[in-house]
């Protein structure tokens, strides 16, 4: 997947935002007008066009550039068999014309945030007012817009304020938008804003792994539910069928217990910022025997599990 920034700055201001802490100043928006970021993509456009990758468009927000249909346009002219994902908040597809405009191109892939089940807590971690209210109005306009070449795909970014509002959160995803292709739960990265507001969002795997016991009936009603920047040895081995492994491997490492573990080859391994931040001590080398049912396939290489 190509990860393409296209601008800094944000509509909202989350308290775990990734983004390094500067990222959003002003003088910088000059690196992302659309001709810098054109030929930015040029640079890689024959390996990108040639492995047919995704052209996955990042910010800051990337729908609040000045210039955005216009820059989608010409990723769309330069890579027209390619997928082009939008990782968004979200709020502007609460505009209909904006929707229906973004919405007119085809081979598209929406991933939205919904970090909690209302405006008081969803609003709370963006720090914006009225922010829950127009992202529940984007995806509601993107379900109605949409064609059968564009999916929609919903993520909870998992943090200390909203972790024990999960399943309020998946059952409010199931009631108003029964139609989105699939949902992610993503554990926390510990780096930018959730770095520096670490006492306030900081989660450990152990501190959620009690509402795990849940997952089987969360993945109910929905057609996909996925776990994202999960270790196996955090989760109870019949939820690894659900365990993506999506982190680029410069941002992971392993212990080097990890090397009696049975299970290492399909793991994750561990976020370097975690360890950093709150250390090695939950990661336990996994010595029983399952029977796995694999598949060839890094991403998600465990599709079922026997004991
Ligand atoms: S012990 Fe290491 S290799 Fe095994 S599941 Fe945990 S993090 Fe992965």
């Amino acid at each position: 997947m190509a990860d393409i920034c296209i601008w800094n700055r944000c509509n909202n201001n989350c308290i775990m935002c990734t983004n390094p802490v500067t990222f959003r100043d002003k003088n910088d928006s000059l690196l992302y007008s659309k001709e810098a970021v054109i030929s930015r993509l040029e640079s890689h456009k024959a390996k990108y066009l040639a492995a047919r990758e995704n052209i996955n468009l990042t910010g800051g927000e990337p729908t609040i550039h000045p210039n955005f249909l216009a820059l989608v346009k010409e990723v769309r002219n330069m890579f027209p068999d390619n997928k082009i994902v939008m990782a968004t908040n979200g709020r502007m597809f609460s505009y209909p014309l904006f929707a229906k405009q973004c919405l007119a191109m085809n081979n598209l892939s929406i991933e939205i945030a919904i970090h909690g089940p209302n405006s008081k807590l969803h609003d709370a971690i963006t720090r914006v007012k009225g922010s829950f209210e127009q992202t529940v109005e984007g995806v509601h306009n993107i379900l109605k817009y949409r064609n059968s070449s564009q999916e929609l795909e919903l993520r909870v970014i998992i943090i200390k304020p909203n972790q024990k509002y999960v399943s309020d959160t998946l059952n409010f995803i199931k009631k108003e938008f029964p139609s989105v292709d699939r949902v992610i739960l993503v554990f926390m990265e510990m780096e930018g804003f959730a770095e520096k507001n670490f006492k306030a969002v900081g989660l450990r795997y152990s501190d959620f792994r009690p509402q795990l016991s849940q997952f089987k009936k969360w993945a109910e009603g929905l057609p996909e539910l996925r776990l994202y920047h999960f270790p196996l040895c955090v989760l109870p081995p019949e939820i690894w069928p659900y365990a993506w492994r999506t982190l680029r491997g410069s941002e992971v490492t392993f212990l080097k217990s990890c090397r009696s573990c049975l299970y290492k080859k399909y793991c994750l391994g561990i976020h370097k910022d975690y360890l950093k931040l709150v250390g090695g001590k939950e990661f336990k080398p996994i010595k029983e025997k399952f029977e796995i049912k694999k598949r060839d396939f890094f991403h998600n290489p465990i599709i079922g599990i026997k004991k």
